[in-house]
């Protein structure tokens, strides 16, 4: 039991920027802070904290709250171990009563899972300092390899005793359960024995980005090749392996600090690297490399740079990660170490310094190092030479953004001394390799399918109705409101007000509406907008047109709807004007989407029309329309936070 006083502590002290800043990266915006939403995949930022208001509210998923729902939302905790959590972080003592067996019972099986995590974690640690068999054989192992005491306490390092159920039967005699301890899988028990998993091994306790244990990792000491080396824990509640990172917690702040995150394979090189001054580093160890584990580190920073060992499986790993971290978006670098080298036995031959500037001089971008490498084993070839260029232009490919791939482009052919043309050309074929399985698949699916009323309505019938409505009413009401500020240069700054944005945005997807009332608005916007002092309620509210006076009238008393369904949601509100950043993009992406979608199945339907026809040509060119479309779709919706709709 917490009392109320303590409660009250807790929330004064915890201030939300740095509860939050804990788990995602935040940029100053205004008063407001801005983020990628930690609950939610998206590319835009539409997560915003208020320290004035001491709560954060992603506006495109809708969860919101204060510092002790958010730890209660992202750690997955009850209330009271929020409460706990933050007393922790804060370093607000709670008087807490000692835990009866029934109080255990009580909490929720997550809880448990992560209490007996703890326990093990400090167990282990404690066998590793002060029993004869962890002083002798794990913490001398350690010794001899070289780690400093700082860094045996940092990752709580620690040694399970090779006595077959010592640990299982420490943990049961301070009354924790067999249950828990099976499903952390610290225990194995089978019909007639009991053994502790990790027995005879040194312990790397994995944590979650809270700080908290939720998982082992264990290499054995002994030369016997029927043992593995490594064993981690298995998968359970509070674990799945492919979405941690080993070291994160450790690494999150130097992370974004450096802007840039080191990626290692094992957990001896993370240590290695944070013993030589390098903190901003993390592992995927026990698995290859996932894509949540990407979006993880995607949350702190943009700048990946994969270290991995220069031998042959070393290099395998990193060319599949390359692939894999370009796909989600990031910067890559690929730094391999001299032949038969990891980060640890690197690190352990030269000084700190000399590591630094060894990574710093070494490190270089995918593709140069791809070439490099397969160079070195294509030689003169020229059949070998194509496979080299097909397959640096397949990692280039799998780039969302398009800016950054031509840059690539650019490079490869300079590098390669190939034409960019018949780079272009290849990553075309490529994508419409890919888009032709995609497409006979949607074919197939869309054949199977009713026809949507789009269709079958008759053309006078506006499809983008709601969209234009809701752009023309921000218009309206805000025409001359500041909406960005953006740097210039260092010294100087332009503001950006929302008519000017719009216009802007909308300006290569000519902004027309079948809707003449509409579309007169629009004209009149663009020709009298600019004018100094233009007045734009009072300009479409008298109106000469009634029609006119009556939408304008009409736009600007409709409700905003969205913030009543965040008032219900929970304690939030917001004015429009405080969140026209979010709200006026989304606008434009939302009619952008609605747009390509219409048009994506118009393209469809002629697709099937030239497919009856065998006219190939025309099969061609459309594929090429309809894959281009399909992309941005895909980037309209995954900035919305949300899978493509088909209405
Ligand atoms: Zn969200």
């Amino acid at each position: 039991m917490i009392d109320q006083a303590t409660i009250e502590k807790i929330h004064d002290a915890a201030e939300i920027v740095d509860v939050v800043q804990d788990f995602v990266t935040l940029k100053k915006r205004g008063t407001n802070y801005l983020g990628l939403c930690p609950f939610h995949n998206e590319k835009t930022p539409s997560f915003i904290v208020s320290p004035a208001k001491g709560i954060f509210k992603c506006f495109g998923c809708g969860k919101g709250g204060n510092s002790v729902n958010f730890i209660m939302e992202h750690e997955h905790l009850i209330y009271t171990d929020a409460l706990r959590y933050l007393a922790r972080k804060f370093n607000i003592p709670i008087a807490e009563k000692e835990e009866t067996a029934e109080d255990q019972r009580l909490r929720d099986e997550r809880e448990s899972l992560m209490i007996v995590s703890d326990f093990a974690g400090k167990y282990f640690s404690q066998i590793l300092h002060n029993d004869n068999e962890g002083r002798s054989i794990g913490l001398s192992y350690f010794r001899q390899r070289g780690v400093r005491d700082d860094i045996i306490q940092k990752f709580e390092l620690g040694y399970c005793p090779d006595r077959k159920d010592a640990f299982t039967q420490a943990a049961q005699r301070q009354g924790y359960r067999m249950e828990f301890l099976e499903k952390t899988g610290l225990t194995i028990r089978r019909d007639d024995w009991v053994r502790d998993r990790f027995g005879g091994r040194i312990i790397f306790p994995v944590h979650n980005l809270a700080g908290r244990v939720i998982a082992f990792g264990g290499r054995t000491l002994k030369n016997d090749s029927n043992t593995a080396k490594y064993l981690n824990s298995p998968e359970s509640d509070i674990y799945h392996k492919s979405q941690v990172l080993y070291g994160l917690f450790h690494a999150k702040r130097e992370i974004t600090r450096k802007d840039k995150c080191f990626l290692v394979e094992g957990y001896v090189d993370v240590l290695a690297m944070h013993q030589a001054g390098i903190e901003n580093v993390v592992a995927s160890s026990g698995t290859s490399l996932t894509v949540e584990q990407i979006r993880l580190i995607k949350r702190f920073t943009n700048n990946v740079t994969i270290l991995y060992d220069g031998d042959a499986a070393g290099i395998k790993a990193s060319l599949r990660g390359i692939d894999l971290v370009l796909e989600q978006g990031l910067h890559v670098k690929v730094l391999l170490l001299p032949d038969g080298h990891d980060p640890d036995s690197f690190s352990r031959t030269i000084s700190s310094s000399q590591l630094i500037k060894y990574i710093d001089e070494n490190e270089s971008d995918f593709i140069k190092f791809k070439t490099k490498l397969l160079l070195r084993t294509t030689q003169n070839d020229p059949v070998e030479r194509a496979r080299l260029v097909s397959n640096i232009v397949q990692s280039i490919s799998v780039i969302p953004d398009v800016i950054i791939r031509s840059e690539y482009i650019r490079e490869c052919s300079s590098l390669l001394d190939v034409n960019e043309e018949i780079l272009y050309q290849e990553i075309r074929k490529l994508k419409q390799k890919e888009t032709e399985t995609h497409y006979n698949k949607t074919v197939r699916e869309h054949n199977a399918k009713p026809a949507p009323t789009a269709n079958t309505s008759p053309a006078s019938v506006n499809l983008f109705d709601a969209e234009e409505k809701a752009i023309l009413r921000l218009l309206i009401k805000y025409w001359d409101f500041h909406l960005f500020e953006e740097e210039i240069n260092p010294n100087e700054t332009q503001i950006i007000k929302v008519g000017e944005y719009v216009f802007q945005e909308l300006e290569g997807d000519d902004f027309v509406s079948s809707n003449p009332i509409y579309q007169k608005m629009i004209d009149e916007f663009k020709t009298y907008g600019w004018e100094p002092g233009f007045d734009c309620q009072r300009y479409f509210t008298n109106h000469p047109d009634s029609k006119i006076c009556q939408l304008a009238t009409n736009l600007l008393a409709e409700k905003y709807i969205e913030s009543v369904r965040w008032q219900k949601n929970g304690s939030w509100m917001e004015t429009e004007e405080e969140i026209l950043f979010t709200l006026v993009p989304k606008s434009i992406e939302e009619y952008k989407l609605r747009k390509a979608m219409v048009l994506e199945h118009d393209i469809l339907k002629e697709m099937q029309a030239a497919q009856s026809d065998h006219n190939e040509d025309k099969i061609i060119e459309l594929q090429m329309k309809w894959m281009n479309l399909k992309q941005v779709v895909k980037i309209l919706s995954e900035s919305l936070g949300r899978r493509a709709i088909t209405r």
